[in-house]
């Protein structure tokens, strides 16, 4: 494994980590404008505050600046500028003295976690309200306490970031990818998805792809549903295999999430790289989902949209806790989502239909074909080409092809192009 991408993907998750990100804000600008030096094609859009988005609204754009809370002796016991997860997301802005009584009802802590912050928020209801750890909440006294937080909600907009890079061969197909940017201080559930997806614009970047490729960066949820409004209609028409990236960073066993029948040609290449290259993979339904696939695959839009993780969401304790922090992800689980995405990509790229030119089996040794030698592998390496010319009928494609013969995309490609130039395969 070449981990020069993993560190490089790594640090930019540590340059990220401290960002106050919400679904709304300058978090998600300051975090869209910083993925935008590693891949220049990023384009940031804003959407008005009370714009109608399928059946939701577009909500208040919320800042935050400062909170704490003080003890009687005016020292600082809670500081959102420590761990921005202090303060719940979403929160009104409050200044005054409390007794403990009335402050206990604006604390959220994770007893079955005491050591750790649990992430809340509160975008629909308004309220205001501090996290911290158990062991925290336990060491506060009967005294007044000074509370502070310095927010704001405003008629602003929601932000969201989209890159296009289009494609040569079949520019009007377009492979789809999603990441979201609105939590705040969180690797793995979070940082994690962004630094792989912005990563895989780079490279695909570099690379002459058949595909056009279009990669949202979203508020989860809100945003999703803001993204699909305003591009439903072409991505219906256009989108052939769509990933939702989250959760990659750790160097756990590999999660698939299927789409809702698990039948599209983005599970298909999914299982097939995961199969080969990720063995001992765990597989969820779609029952199991719970990121911007919902929006993706609701029965209104059905895009074939599947998702690979690392440790899936809601799976892993340190999840939506402050302990989902840069020591839980590494460059090594960056890197390997990353490697496991191109791989994905590449299928795709590479996952045409072949039809052999000739009835009953071809003459390989005519055309420098077939071994003169018999040697270790020989057999192997032509019962791979006549197995593939045995399925190339015009109607399997390559990803087809593979799980039939248990033969990876990788060494099909490479073996179809040889019976390509050797006039035995013809694209379909
Ligand atoms: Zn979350």
């Amino acid at each position: 494994m070449n981990l020069q991408n993993g560190f490089l993907m790594y640090e930019l998750a540590k340059r990220l980590f401290k960002i106050p990100r919400s679904i709304t804000g300058n978090g998600v600008r300051d975090t869209l404008s910083i993925l935008k030096e590693t891949c220049p094609l990023l384009k940031i859009y804003e959407i008005p505050t009370g714009t109608k988005v399928f059946d939701w609204e577009i909500p208040k754009e919320w800042n935050i600046r400062d909170a704490w809370i003080k003890d009687p002796d005016g020292k600082k016991i809670i500081d959102f500028k420590e761990n921005n997860l202090h303060v719940m997301g979403y929160s009104l802005p409050i200044h005054g003295k409390i007794g403990l009584d009335k402050l206990l009802d604006h604390i959220y802590t994770l007893p079955e976690n005491p050591g750790w912050i649990p992430y809340v928020t509160s975008y629909y209801k308004e309220r205001w309200g501090f996290c911290m750890s158990e062991l925290q909440k336990r060491s506060l006294q009967a005294r007044e306490y000074e509370v502070f937080i310095d927010s704001e909600f405003k008629d602003g907009s929601l932000t969201y970031g989209e890159i296009i890079i289009p494609g040569e061969a079949s520019p009007e197909k377009e492979i789809f990818l999603s990441t979201y940017v609105c939590h705040p201080q969180m690797a793995n559930h979070e940082l994690s998805g962004p630094c792989v997806a912005i990563y895989l614009a780079k490279w695909l970047q570099a690379r002459q792809n058949r595909y056009t490729y279009r990669i949202a960066f979203v508020p989860e949820t809100i945003g999703s549903i803001a993204y699909l409004s305003r591009n439903i209609e072409k991505m219906k028409e256009r989108v052939e295999a769509g990933f939702v990236i989250t959760c990659a960073g750790d160097t756990k066993t590999y999660s698939y999430l299927e789409s809702p029948y698990a039948n599209t040609l983005a599970d298909r290449a999914a299982r097939n790289i995961l199969k080969h290259h990720a063995s001992g993979y765990k597989t969820y339904s779609f029952l199991e989902r719970g990121s911007d696939e919902r929006q993706y695959c609701s029965a209104g839009v059905r895009l074939p949209v599947c998702s690979v993780m690392r440790s899936k969401y809601g799976e892993y304790p340190e999840y939506h806790t402050s302990a989902d922090d840069l020591s839980l992800i590494s460059a090594e689980g960056l890197e390997g989502s990353f490697e496991l995405y191109s791989k994905i990509l590449l299928a795709l790229e590479n996952n045409h239909k072949y039809k052999g030119k000739c009835a009953c089996e071809p003459q390989l040794g005519k055309r420098g074909l077939y071994p003169t030698l018999s040697m270790a592998g020989s057999a192997f390496a032509v019962r791979d080409m006549m197995n593939f010319i045995a399925y190339a009928d015009g109607e399997n494609d390559l990803i087809a092809i593979s799980d039939i013969t248990g033969v990876s995309v990788e060494k099909l490609t490479e073996i179809a192009e040889q019976l390509v130039k050797s006039e035995l395969l013809m694209y379909a």
